[in-house]
């Protein structure tokens, strides 16, 4: 199993990081989780076409992770020989979310349909979309994934995924504080792969800006560094992953990063610039 953080940003637009977005790659099917922006772009990088990709899971229905959606349903449909809809599993919303997003594509799909008999040949743009609960179970291939509560209030529902090939497992929680929820997705996991801010930068940040109370509302809904941590530590994971740097990780920081969670988890942290993987 391997997993890649194809991209490592946030909501703030960075020259560096792309949205977030994790590839988990094992028993030859190639899973996405979440699509933010320029997802397509790392994915090519990583060595990965849209259309070898099997599924893409979707945490919850912010913008910054889903932004890229469209671009991998109409890059993979474009580009493939034969029509394979892309499989989107999601929280309840995810289908009205594609349904509008295919409504916003219709004048593409018309206009590639009137240019190319082959693809029109191949049949409407279609997205095989499922929407989980937490306690749901799934297989993609020979992975076996189940689903699990998180919580990042307001946003309802917001889910993670608990994925298991070949006696390996990584747990990937998007945007949540700790809880019980994220706590079972990650017991004994080999790797924890977790969307984070630094509390401290973050605080110091919205005190400096004029208007910063929409930064300091952000403090309340994800995990810090040191929360992300202290999870991987209650639940026995191996390997603590850390992405979806809040502000974005500048170069030279990792250590300082690293460090605030290494004071309460003793496995290995693994943080660094998109494309960062690990192998299990
Ligand atoms: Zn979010
Ligand atoms: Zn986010």
């Amino acid at each position: 199993m391997k997993i890649t953080l194809l991209g490592t940003g946030s909501p703030i637009p960075d020259p560096m990081r792309a949205g977030p977005c994790t590839l988990v790659q094992a028993g030859g099917e190639n899973v996405m989780v979440d699509c933010g922006r320029g997802a397509l772009m790392r994915l090519m990088a990583a060595g990965v076409f849209p259309g070898m990709v099997s599924t893409c899971l979707v945490t919850h229905l912010h913008s910054d992770h889903i932004t890229d959606l469209n671009d991998l349903v109409t890059s993979r449909w474009v580009m493939m020989p034969v029509n394979v809809p892309l499989r989107v599993i999601g929280p309840p919303g995810i289908r009205a979310v594609v349904d509008a997003m295919l409504q916003m594509l219709s004048p593409d799909q018309q206009y590639r349909h009137d240019h190319h008999d082959d693809l029109r040949a191949n049949g409407p743009l279609t997205v095989n979309v499922e929407e989980v609960q937490p306690g749901d179970s799934f297989s993609i291939g020979a992975v076996s994934g189940t689903v699990h509560e998180t919580d990042h209030r307001p946003v309802r529902p917001s889910i993670g995924f608990r994925l298991e090939h070949d006696g390996k497992v990584v747990a990937l929680a998007g945007d949540t504080v700790p809880c019980a929820g994220v706590d079972e997705m990650c017991r004994n996991a080999d790797a924890y792969v977790q969307t984070v801010i630094r509390h401290d930068l973050v605080s110091a940040l919205a005190d400096a800006l004029p208007n910063g109370g929409r930064m300091r509302d952000i403090l309340d809904y994800h995990s810090s560094v040191e929360q992300a941590a202290q999870t991987a530590a209650r639940a026995g994971v191996k390997n603590l992953v850390l992405t979806h740097y809040v502000p974005p990780m500048a170069p030279g920081q990792e250590d300082d990063w690293k460090a605030q969670a290494t004071a309460h988890f003793s496995g290995p942290v693994i943080l660094g610039p998109d494309l960062t993987s690990l192998e299990l």
